[in-house]
Formats: C-alpha cells, structure tokens, sequence
C-alpha cells in the first residue's frame, strides 16, 4: 500500500468543537469533508465529528 495515500487528520465535535479524535483518511476514496459520528466526554453523548486540521 502505497504511504502516501492516506493522512493524518483531527476529528472535531460539531457541538462543542473539542477536538476528540485522531484518525487517518484515504484521500484518494474519500471526497470532502469526512463526517462521523462518535462519542464525545465533553458532550457526553454521541455526537458529528467533522475532519478539521490536517497532520503530518
Ligand atoms: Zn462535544
């Protein structure tokens, strides 16, 4: 698999802009905005997750 196909990104809460997670996302299978849901401790409840900052 090539290295260069996926980067490092920071998953925000929607509600609360805490920046909760950190994961990884193809670029080349996903277009836009990545958006999930997961659990957020600030919010404490499942909340959107949007891709922010990018990291290397
Ligand atoms: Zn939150």
């Amino acid at each position: 698999m090539a290295k260069g196909s996926r980067e490092v990104v920071a998953m925000k809460c929607r509600d609360c802009k805490a920046q909760n997670y950190i994961t990884t996302r193809n670029k080349v299978n996903i277009e836009g905005k990545l958006v999930v849901k997961k659990y957020c401790r600030n919010c404490r409840k499942i909340t959107e997750h949007k891709e922010t900052i990018k990291l290397k």
